[in-house]
């Protein structure tokens, strides 16, 4: 007997630009369009972010899939339905937008593109594995404006969760409401928080005092609740006060929050370009704050060096980067984009201090006589009181630093946090 329905995966990736539209959106509508002509939705959507370092990336690099089961045969009418959504509301007339669909049938997803999806988070692959995968497991589809969007689109059809997983509401605004200012109630947004504190996260950069629910892009995203389960979604998003009617929402499984996107290595040289990596390390030397509010301080791991920046966006984190000392034992998470003319540079995105150093500076002697603070008149030619004028020989004085900075984990602010970067105080579910 043949089956009657049949179970179909969509991937879209790369149909925002800077100038407007969201993947996520992009999917809602097609979810709403194939649920239209008679498939049904099957489990959450899912939106991958992928690799933060990948410089093609267009914004927050989210690639999105969604299962159907649909009538047997009439899979291709699917996927053009999810083609023609694509072509009618990516930004196709912007270069870097490089749209892709791609549908797989089936419930098994390959296991070697499964890999490629864990890999896409990481690192940087190319387009010819996807156009492998096509060929190899039939999977059909269109790419825009060249074919670099067949990787995020199979990324997401192969996605596993590795990491674990959460969720994000999405709700989004009325086309004539795109592109201007969102007005979101403040005090609603911090009640909110305060009511599903267990559930939902990043809603709220107390430290700045900023929104974090709503984008600063002129796309169709009204606001996203994340969340590490999906259960309190609904009532956060209807506990918040706009001015603005939103024209549908729905919820997401994501990657989001679940340091997927790092590789854990031992050795500096391990380092590879647009990645990021966690890695223990010692402070080498005293940190520094240049211009434009850059704070830097370089590391060692066996005689290689590394240096490692948090950016002026970082605020206070900056602070504690400012606290440590050469001899302090760390854990750094963070990126890697080399720049010419630039050492080997981590941008860090969290430290976990491990042990603190006994820090000590040398100071001329104190006058016997006066009390003030003594002057050297030279290598070897001893010291002069520049009070009383008194003069002797003698060594300098050692003064151990009183540190101010406790062993733990220190993160930036909810405001230049990456989407995949997990908060410390997060615990997130795991397949
Ligand atoms: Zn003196």
């Amino acid at each position: 007997m043949q089956d009657i329905n049949s179970f179909i995966k969509i991937g879209v990736d790369d149909t925002d630009s800077p100038y407007g539209m969201c993947t996520t959106y992009v999917m809602h509508k097609i979810i709403q369009s194939i649920e239209e002509n008679g498939g049904k939705l099957y489990g959450f959507p899912n939106l991958v972010r992928l690799n933060p370092s990948c410089p093609y990336k267009t914004r927050g690099n989210a690639a999105l899939s969604a299962a159907f089961i649909v009538e047997a045969g009439n899979e291709s009418k699917y996927l053009d339905i999810a083609t023609d959504m694509v072509f009618k509301l990516s930004e196709i007339s912007h270069p870097k937008t490089n749209p892709a669909v791609l549908m797989l049938k089936g419930e098994l997803v390959p296991m070697d593109i499964v890999e490629f999806s864990r890999n896409a988070v990481k690192r940087i692959l190319n387009i010819e594995s996807a156009l492998n995968f096509m060929k190899k497991y039939d999977i059909n589809g269109v790419a825009i404006n060249g074919s670099r969007g067949l990787v995020g689109a199979m990324a997401a059809l192969g996605y596993d969760f590795p990491s674990g997983y959460t969720y994000e509401i999405i709700a989004y605004r009325s086309e004539n409401m795109w592109g201007k200012p969102r007005v979101i109630d403040r005090e609603s947004v911090i009640k909110m928080d305060a009511q599903t504190q267990n559930c939902t996260f990043d809603n709220y950069d107390y430290y700045n005092d900023e929104i974090k629910i709503a984008p600063h892009t002129p796309c169709p995203v009204l606001v996203g609740i994340r969340s590490i389960d999906y259960k309190c979604l609904k009532i956060a998003l209807k506990s918040l006060k706009f001015d603005e009617s939103i024209v549908g929402y729905r919820i997401y499984k994501t990657n989001q929050a679940t340091d997927d996107h790092i590789i854990p290595i031992t050795y500096i040289e391990q380092i590879e370009p647009y990645t990021s990596i966690t890695i223990e390390v010692k402070v080498k030397s005293l940190p520094s704050t240049e211009k434009g509010g850059h704070t830097f301080l370089y590391a060692e791991k066996n005689g290689k060096e590394l240096r490692l920046a948090a950016y002026e966006p970082t605020k206070q984190f900056r602070n504690i980067i400012m606290q440590l000392r050469p001899g302090d034992k760390i854990r750094v998470y963070g990126s890697y984009n080399p720049k010419e003319g630039e050492p080997k540079t981590l941008n860090l995105e969290k430290i976990e201090i491990l042990e603190i150093a006994q820090y000590g500076k040398f100071f001329n002697p104190v006058c016997p006589a006066c009390g003030h603070r003594m002057k050297s008149e030279g290598k070897e030619k001893g010291y002069q009181c520049p009070k009383c004028k008194y003069r002797m020989t003698g060594s300098k004085e050692l003064k151990f630093e009183n540190r101010v900075i406790s062993i733990g984990m220190y993160e930036v602010p909810s405001r230049a946090r990456r989407h995949l970067s997990k908060p410390f105080y997060l615990t997130v579910k795991k397949n």
